[in-house]
């Protein structure tokens, strides 16, 4: 341990103390999976701009294109496999009596890794959901085409309605209830840990400021500075999918030592 630089320890012992733990997860963990982000100049958001077209505009003009964009995403989440980010979370969600995991991420794999404290704040990919009567299903119970024509877009069982995905889209409000749990937890929480977001989006939803105010510490873990690192009292430069890990093991080791 002579190795260890003292900021480091006190980052351990900070995780070790804490009681109360508010986590924001962003396409940063998801990337470590294979998912690649909007910002990503390749793949499936160069041929698709997600700026036009994740939006109810695009999706009322053209529903055909935007849901064949949708449908290779989510073809991408099904086959993309949780990292050991996601794990070090579910196992994190085990040992503090108080804690949320809000992610901006649409795909499933926080679930996957076994979170189940957490919200969705940004929807999700594998959902759609009814324009008129507002039902929501999991699009893996139904056997879509692998490209949709106008005839055979998803409609709802119960009323016939087009169902869009359930993803909150440019320009969309996010959902209130998944909000206001995060909001409640940031504003209570010791601890909050950023991980894999820059924040930029609705500047993190001011989560890092209600934390600040009840005197969290805030452990932002993204291998480039962030619009939220400023508020952080450790910085973890590293991607989360080797640095939270290891961090977690020295926690982890910290406890069993007493
Ligand atoms: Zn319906």
């Amino acid at each position: 341990m002579e190795n260890v630089s003292p900021t480091h320890k006190e980052l351990i012992n900070v995780m070790k103390n804490a009681r109360r733990v508010f986590v924001f997860t962003g396409a940063g963990v998801s990337k470590e999976s294979g998912l690649p982000t909007f910002r990503d100049d390749d793949g499936l958001w160069k041929k698709f701009d997600p700026m036009t077209m994740a939006t109810p505009e695009a999706f009322r003009e053209n529903p055909v294109v935007v849901w064949n964009m949708y449908r290779i995403r989510q073809t991408q989440v099904l086959s993309a496999q949780p990292n050991p980010a996601h794990k070090t979370l579910a196992q994190m969600e085990q040992f503090y009596p108080d804690f949320l995991l809000a992610t901006q991420n649409v795909d499933d794999l926080h679930e996957r890794a076994g979170s189940r404290r957490m919200v969705k704040i940004h929807g999700n990919a594998l959902e759609m959901r009814c324009l008129d009567c507002v039902t929501i299903f999991d699009v893996r119970e139904f056997s879509f085409p692998e490209e949709f024509t106008q005839d055979t877009l998803p409609r709802c069982t119960k009323c016939g309605g087009l169902c869009r995905p359930n993803i909150v889209w440019f320009g969309e409000y996010v959902p209130q209830e998944p909000m206001m749990a995060a909001v409640r937890s940031a504003a209570n929480c010791d601890l909050m840990l950023i991980i894999g977001t820059s924040g930029e989006v609705s500047g993190g939803y001011g989560f890092a400021e209600y934390a600040l105010a009840n005197g969290a510490a805030i452990v932002d873990v993204n291998p480039g500075r962030g619009a939220l690192t400023r508020y952080a009292r450790f910085w973890v430069s590293e991607p989360a999918g080797s640095a939270l890990p290891q961090m977690w093991q020295e926690v982890t080791k910290n406890i069993a030592e007493g």
